[in-house]
């Protein structure tokens, strides 16, 4: 027996677990994972039947530092970082393809297709060579050259298109009808979100209920949704008593998210160029779970400037020894607004997952 069934987010039916179908087949809406109770009455965490013998690099147990100095700055109680960059291929993404490449062998996939702006398609593409899975990895021209850089040395089928993040996605879903391969879509998929909760379980061990807020990049949301979702179990598993304020950070340029939660009207094609690559998702399929997930936990949503993005990444660096991705710098642009505008007050003890590593983008000066 399974573990676990996909249930509809949108009109709650449930079907078998499955890499290969996305999409409900009564209402075309996408699916989370229902863990069903063993027979001794626990409730299981991962999907896998056996999460032991996952497809495993290494990811998950990153560090949790204190940023004294930026901490000052703002006038924080605390502000710890969990350097999700120090994962096998540089992102928190590493979380998520463990588990989805994981099921995808273990349902007999041999090759697949994904689209990513350049993390996530690095990420899978590695993990993909640790199982033996042949990949092919639509992903923007533009993308940073490590990031493509890296989905190439895996192995994978690099198929480079023009133009915005979106085109990518649409390419990739093209391809898929053409060949009749798997789409293991880590946005589309209900299992990549599920390796996320660990970042979750392994910020409780160390500070246990002790944050008042996270603040972090928001794309396609699969760490804002696998994160709540994390929290959410400890809650109800009696581990912790209250969980903390989630405030999802887009680039002014791309924010479906926040304009979705500011009852802004926005659309794709409000799109500009932005230097915040890893989250420039102007259609996120998941919209309405993220707002939902920063609802459910009393937080917000806030848009960050492209000089924003450039001063802070540039300001962890020469004053932490942190050098994060644009994006990921961005979260510390949005703190600090969120501070200013007394959405997140002085003295709060705070969290920001810093997502991806500088080291693969080239510098802006
Ligand atoms: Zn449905």
């Amino acid at each position: 027996m399974p573990n676990h069934q996909l249930i509809c987010v949108d009109c709650s039916s449930k079907q078998d677990p499955s890499v290969a179908d996305l999409y409900c087949s009564e209402c075309g809406g996408l699916f989370a994972v229902e863990y069903l109770a063993a027979p001794d009455g626990t409730m299981p965490r991962l999907p896998m039947d056996e999460p032991l013998n996952s497809n495993s690099l290494g990811e998950g147990d990153t560090p949790l530092v204190f940023l004294d100095k930026t901490c000052e700055h703002l006038g924080l109680g605390s502000l710890w970082a969990k350097l999700e960059f120090m994962s096998p291929t540089g992102s928190f993404k590493d979380r998520g393809s463990a588990v989805l490449t994981t099921m995808g062998r273990d349902f007999g996939v041999t090759e697949f297709i994904e689209d990513s702006s350049g993390n996530a398609g690095a990420s899978l593409s590695a993990y993909a060579a640790a199982t033996g899975l042949k990949a092919h990895v639509f992903a923007p021209a533009s993308a940073a050259s490590g990031k493509l850089d890296q989905i190439q040395i895996f192995g994978a089928s690099l198929h480079k298109i023009e133009g915005h993040r979106q085109a990518a996605t649409e390419a990739a879903e093209e391809f898929v009808k053409d060949r009749g391969l798997v789409y293991m879509s880590h946005n589309l998929s209900p299992y990549f979100s599920e390796g996320m909760k660990a970042v979750s379980y392994e910020i409780v061990e160390v500070l246990d209920d002790g944050i008042d807020h996270v603040v972090l990049p928001v794309g396609n949301g699969s760490l804002l949704i696998g994160m709540v979702r994390g929290y959410q179990e400890l809650l109800e598993a009696g581990i912790i008593r209250r969980i903390p304020k989630f405030h999802g950070v887009q680039a002014h340029a791309v924010r479906p998210v926040v304009a979705a939660l500011n009852g802004e009207e926005w659309s794709h094609e409000d799109v500009q160029p932005t230097n915040a690559s890893g989250i420039a998702v102007s259609k996120p399929p998941r919209l309405k779970d993220m707002v939902e997930a920063i609802r459910a936990t009393g937080g917000s949503g806030i848009t960050v400037s492209e000089e924003s993005l450039i001063d802070w990444q540039a300001r962890l660096a020469s004053s932490e020894g942190v050098f994060a991705e644009m994006t990921s710098a961005g979260a510390f642009a949005g703190l600090a607004q969120l501070i200013e505008s007394g959405v997140i007050e002085r003295d709060s003890n705070v969290c920001v997952p810093i997502t991806g590593s500088g080291l693969k983008e080239p510098l802006k000066k």
